[in-house]
């Protein structure tokens, strides 16, 4: 494995450096990299991601053509590993810059990635990841909204769900029904969806922690311009496969890597804090996150080092998403351990220990295991595409 940065990250890490101590002010610094939304967050947030798309900070795997730098993902991990320790703002746009972005480079008309890509690339227009429904989640193939062809639009019908930040986004990238006589994963077509068009509904869901971070979303009877097909129509399963694989493999790694590294830093002073750093199993309980959240950069540098070398990651990746996923869980209720009955007060009473941080990412941390493909889905992957099992 390959643990040291190369020339050209060192030189991109220092110049990195300079830019934030003059661009990223004091007062927009965040108390931890993942504050949640509230108007005033998402508002900075916006700002910020301008900043950063002036820099040539933002979008920097996208081609030069569109305002990238063309750079590895070497680059790309210590840019997100710079800005969680400045403490930047989170970033808003993230399913545009990471997940849409990418698509439409691959796979969209010029005259989509003329319109779209820059105002992805400066946060000015965000986008939400329409995919999963009622009844279609880990089974994405059994997706049932429909997009019926009629003369020059699409005539959408149909509901997804956890669909995020769809209350504030300008755009959904929709997988729909638009065959329904061929094989399942064959009859998906990938849509560019204006959410501001008639027909569309936007309902939040409240989460255990209070916010409403996702949306269900009503399609009815909702038209979209033939031409915002992206690739040929049929070619949805294929696109959003690609889209899948970004939101896991190192980058991911190294985002949980530092979320759990700053969690650990501040349980590590709550034990002391509460005089519990000689209680063996509480030491115990804590020295296994500290090895956990090591292992978590180990397997993003090994996923680093094979995909410089063109390895394809493919299910491996399965094993970061399921570790770190359930590394977080341990992590979270080992705090409401240590908290004892303070882990009671919510993120908005004033005695709260770290401000509710503690409950909120502890509520939040159920989600781990279930977004971006459940752990049940993870441990099948890897049994039967890495372990090569057979089918149970
Ligand atoms: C915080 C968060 C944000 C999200 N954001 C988005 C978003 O922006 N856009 C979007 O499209 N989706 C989003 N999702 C949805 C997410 O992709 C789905 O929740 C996930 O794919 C699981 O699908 P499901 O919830 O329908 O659960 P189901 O697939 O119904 O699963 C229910 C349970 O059954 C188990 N199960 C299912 N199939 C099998 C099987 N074959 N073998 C064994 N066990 C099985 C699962 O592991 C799980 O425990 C988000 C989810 C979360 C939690």
């Amino acid at each position: 494995m390959d643990f040291d940065l190369n020339q050209r990250e060192t030189a991109f890490r220092d110049d990195l450096r300079g830019w934030l101590t003059r661009e990223l002010p004091d007062p927009w610094r965040s108390p931890h990299p993942k504050e949640p939304w509230t108007d005033a967050t998402r508002d900075l947030a916006r700002r910020w991601q301008a900043r950063l798309a002036e820099g040539r900070y933002l979008a920097m795997d996208w081609p030069a053509s569109y305002h990238g730098r063309e750079a590895t993902l070497g680059e790309r991990i210590v840019l997100q590993q710079e800005l969680m320790a400045a403490r930047a703002p989170r970033i808003l746009g993230h399913v545009g810059l990471d997940l849409v972005g990418p698509a439409l480079i691959a796979h969209g008309t010029l005259s989509q990635q003329a319109r779209h890509l820059e105002p992805i690339r400066t946060g000015f227009e965000l986008w939400c990841q329409g995919f999963s429904e009622p009844g279609a989640g880990s089974d994405l193939g059994g997706l049932r909204t429909r997009a019926v062809l009629e003369g020059d639009h699409w005539v959408v019908n149909g509901q997804k769900v956890w669909t995020s930040i769809a209350e504030v986004a300008d755009f959904c990238f929709l997988l729909a029904r638009t065959d329904v006589d061929v094989r399942k994963h064959a009859g998906i077509s990938a849509l560019i969806v204006d959410m501001r068009t008639p027909g569309i509904t936007v309902r939040p869901l409240h989460q255990l922690t209070g916010e409403a971070e996702f949306n269900e979303v009503f399609f009815e009877n909702v038209r979209v311009p033939r031409e915002n097909l992206v690739g040929a129509e049929g070619a949805g399963w294929k696109i959003a496969m690609g889209i899948l694989s970004h939101e896991r493999g190192p980058m991911w790694a190294f985002m949980f890597h530092g979320y759990m590294r700053e969690d650990l830093r501040q349980l590590t002073a709550l034990v002391r804090q509460r005089g519990l750093a000689d209680d063996p199993l509480i030491r115990q309980r804590l020295a296994e996150g500290w090895i956990g959240v090591e292992l978590m950069r180990l397997l993003g540098t090994r996923s680093l080092t094979a995909e410089g070398r063109g390895e394809q990651l493919g299910p491996r990746t399965s094993l970061e998403k399921l570790f770190g996923s359930e590394l977080s869980q341990s992590v979270r209720t080992l705090a409401m351990d240590v908290l004892g009955p303070d882990a009671l007060l919510a993120i908005d009473e004033p005695r709260a220990p770290w401000e509710g941080r503690w409950q909120r990412f502890h509520l939040f941390s159920r989600a781990d295991t279930i977004m971006g493909g459940t752990s049940e889905i993870q441990r099948q992957v890897i049994a039967q595409q890495v372990l090569g099992l057979p089918r149970g």
